[in-house]
């Protein structure tokens, strides 16, 4: 990131409550996003990626019967740098359980994944075996969902930017998911396009299975006893990522 960059994920980051603006973003139906007959693919940078950013999205799309896949690209190993609790090799096990419950609490359970093991933290290294694993699988009437090319988070970024190229390269669709923006972003900044945000709106069943899936991550909801770190995934941030709506970028 270039000096001077504010975009950090410390702290609380903005509440949920500054926030309350969004509800007047346009709304979307999934099926105007993915028509008929269209495959979704969701790239998700790391195990959990996929529910934060858009599980109600994905639920909707199932309950339009849209296909989806999941195309899991790092196993999420460097969640807990220095941990003696939770290691890169638990993490590496641990994470895609815990991804596999969620979509089962989702009601997501029968949706294709795709590992693709990438180091995590390091995907913009890997950009190459990214791009050329997706020039291989993605086909021109597939809608790609990543998340944000300007998120603040380097594999969130890198996964954004390759995604990009490979939609280009392919002629396919593509949706961006803000996930980390939430957080070092402020209503009405003017490094989000805005005018490419359009509101999913979940009905109070659906959020609580969002709710369900994001509570299946356990190593990412829990203190870290040995390095004295907080959840990675703290109240503030469930707080925003549970709002009843999701919000993509077109
Ligand atoms: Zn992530």
């Amino acid at each position: 990131m270039p000096s001077g960059d504010d975009r950090r994920i410390e702290g609380a980051g903005t509440p949920e409550a500054d926030w309350a603006g969004l509800a007047t973003l346009p709304a979307i139906a999934p099926g105007e996003l993915v028509a008929e007959g269209q495959r979704t693919v969701v790239v998700a940078p790391h195990p959990d990626d996929e529910i934060l950013a858009c599980g109600g999205f994905m639920l909707r799309l199932l309950e339009a019967r849209r296909e989806v896949v999941l195309v899991a690209v790092t196993d999420g190993a460097g969640s807990h740098p220095g941990s003696n609790v939770w290691t890169p090799g638990r993490l590496a096990r641990e994470r895609p359980r815990e991804s596999r419950e969620a979509l089962q609490r989702l009601g997501a359970g029968a949706v294709d994944v795709q590992r693709l093991g990438l180091s995590d933290t390091r995907v913009a290294e890997q950009a190459s075996r990214l791009l050329g694993w997706l020039g291989r699988f993605l086909r021109p009437d597939d809608v790609v969902v990543t998340t944000w090319r300007g998120d603040g988070h380097p594999d969130h970024e890198a996964c954004g930017r390759i995604c990009a190229q490979a939609v280009q390269a392919a002629g396919c669709g593509m949706l961006e998911t803000p996930v980390w923006a939430w957080h070092w972003s402020w209503p009405g900044d003017p490094r989000v396009p805005w005018q490419r945000a359009r509101r999913i709106v979940l009905t109070p069943d659906q959020l609580a299975a969002k709710r369900a899936a994001i509570e299946a991550h356990v190593s990412q909801l829990g203190e870290d006893a040995s390095t004295g770190q907080g959840p990675v995934l703290p109240e503030t941030a469930l707080a925003r990522l549970l709002r009843p709506f999701e919000v993509v970028l077109q």
